[in-house]
């Protein structure tokens, strides 16, 4: 298959992700913040995830500097790429809709926050999540790049690591025992497993 079918579904992908997030982001700017975790580490991740979910995807497609470690796309991880991508996309959508105006790029709790444990977050705490894993293993496989195709998958990763257990321990404080409760009938990524 040609390349330029992964760089176009790159492209159409990451616009369908931005055009899903900026009416909540539009919105949710407006409400006032009361607590925030947003220290030089959230900074340094939220650079890193602009970096490698924007930045190194424009100069792949718009430039050859990456063509080096380009490689030859196949049908069938194209496929799945393209599946997992909008199964993402879906679960990305319905983890905005249920969490609305308590949404936000970084750790922060916001006036009149409330703790939504319904819809896509009933079984999982962390839907949105779980969602830009998949969009990030599809981009993996529809992106035929050995640099480009991982580097948000991993970037995601060092994010999703050095950042939930920080997100469960301010939403304990913020919740206390609502928050335990919803803990002990939930996992964090994958219904019933983990
Ligand atoms: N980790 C969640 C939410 C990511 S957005 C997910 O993957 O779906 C990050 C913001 O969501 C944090 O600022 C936190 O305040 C808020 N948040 C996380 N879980 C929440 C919940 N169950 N109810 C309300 N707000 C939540």
């Amino acid at each position: 298959m040609n390349i330029w079918i992964g760089k176009i579904t790159l492209l159409v992908g990451t616009a369908a992700v931005i055009v899903i997030r900026a009416p909540h982001g539009r919105r949710n700017a407006k409400l006032k913040v009361v607590q925030s975790e947003r220290g030089k580490l959230e900074i340094a991740l939220l650079t890193l995830m602009w970096f490698v979910g924007i930045v190194l995807p424009i100069v792949w497609v718009a430039t050859p500097l990456f063509s080096f470690a380009d490689y030859p796309l196949y049908p069938a991880p194209y496929c799945s790429g393209v599946v997992l991508f909008l199964l993402g996309l879906w679960l990305f959508y319905r983890a905005h809709a249920d969490l609305a105006t308590n949404w936000s790029y970084s750790l922060d709790i916001r006036e009149n926050h409330t703790l939504i444990t319904t819809g896509v977050y009933r079984r999982i705490r962390h839907p949105m999540y779980a969602s830009i894993f998949l969009l990030a293993i599809g981009q993996a496989l529809f992106v035929s790049n050995w640099i480009v195709g991982p580097i948000y998958l991993c970037g995601f990763a060092l994010l999703f690591v050095l950042r939930v257990g920080r997100e469960e321990r301010m939403m304990l404080q913020r919740f206390g025992s609502d928050y335990e409760t919803y803990m002990e009938h939930s996992k964090r990524l994958i219904p019933g497993i983990w």
